[in-house]
């Protein structure tokens, strides 16, 4: 019989879609139509344990599940045994201390004595400790941002995206103590045959994360401007160059990489360029 690879992912929550889409875009079709706890991808020897996400290192690190999609922030709070393979790039966000926005602490210094309430206590524990800071941790589990309103801390350590929960609750970031996204972890001792399933999978992942970070541009220059215009354009090997009916005109083709786009384009725009197409990649294998 065929070996399967156990993949754990998050059953509701922030991190189901992600992890979910990225499934379908490396081309594993699962159904989770009935709300199951475990399902069998049609096409690809994987099949998929829903779970919730503070569950997941443990389960890989007990080879209940081979490996997990999990913020890096609940692997290093749970401080289990297991791998970290792979980024999978969503699920972004930071474990960060916070304060009243009113009041008179400023630096983490200003910590010293005070009382943090956090779902964190291991990360934040470490943090303190490394700083030399003297301080009582209060572990809550839930709906920690109002703490400092109530009465029950000085401070919190708690997860922040786009910081509106902060701001709702007047309180303003202090310190960056962890970057978070998503990650593949793996259990240690996979099977030859796992390993096997689990390097295609990650092929695919690579494929598809590449795709997602880069755009394939087309554009159409006047023959003597393409040295400038290629210079700009760094490409997959260098840029493809067609000559268009109109004669000492050409078409350029290149692929550009999502973080300089808006740069790229202002500079193929003042080179000359015209007619700028800019497509989507589906995938993307190099
Ligand atoms: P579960 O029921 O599975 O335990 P949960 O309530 O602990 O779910 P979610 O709020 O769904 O968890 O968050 C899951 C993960 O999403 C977090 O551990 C973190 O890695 C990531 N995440 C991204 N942005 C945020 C955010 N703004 N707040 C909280 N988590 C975030
Ligand atoms: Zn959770």
């Amino acid at each position: 019989m065929q070996e399967i690879l156990r993949i754990a992912v998050q059953k509701s929550g922030r991190l189901y879609e992600g992890s979910m889409k990225l499934l379908k875009e490396c081309g594993i079709e699962i159904s989770n139509g009935n709300n199951q706890l475990r399902v069998t991808a049609a096409n690809f020897p994987v099949e998929v344990f829903f779970l919730r996400d503070d569950d997941i290192p443990e389960y890989v690190q007990d080879a209940v599940a081979d490996i997990g999609f999990v913020g890096e922030n609940v692997v290093t709070e749970s401080n289990k045994q297991t791998d970290s393979i792979e980024k999978l790039g969503f699920g972004k966000c930071r474990l960060s201390i916070a304060v009243p926005k009113n009041g008179n602490m400023r630096t983490v210094s200003d910590l010293e004595g005070k009382k943090i309430a956090t779902s964190y206590p291991f990360i934040l524990s470490n943090f303190l400790k490394e700083r030399n800071i003297t301080a009582s941790i209060h572990e809550i589990s839930g709906s920690v941002e109002i703490a400092p309103k109530i009465g029950l801390a000085d401070a919190i350590c708690d997860l922040v995206s786009s910081g509106s929960t902060l701001f709702t609750n007047e309180l303003k970031e202090m310190e960056v103590i962890l970057s978070s996204e998503a990650v593949l972890i793996s259990n240690k001792e996979l099977s030859a045959n796992k390993k096997i399933i689990l390097e295609s999978l990650l092929f695919r992942i690579r494929s598809v994360k590449k795709a997602r970070n880069n755009k394939y541009v087309l554009l159409n220059a006047p023959n003597y401007k393409l040295d400038t215009i290629c210079s700009l354009l760094p490409g997959m090997k260098s840029p493809t160059i067609l000559p268009l009916a109109e004669s000492g005109w050409s078409s350029v083709h290149s692929v550009i990489n999502e973080s300089d786009f808006w740069n790229v384009i202002e500079k193929l725009k003042v080179a000359g360029a015209q007619g700028i197409l800019i497509i989507p990649i589906e995938k993307m294998i190099v």
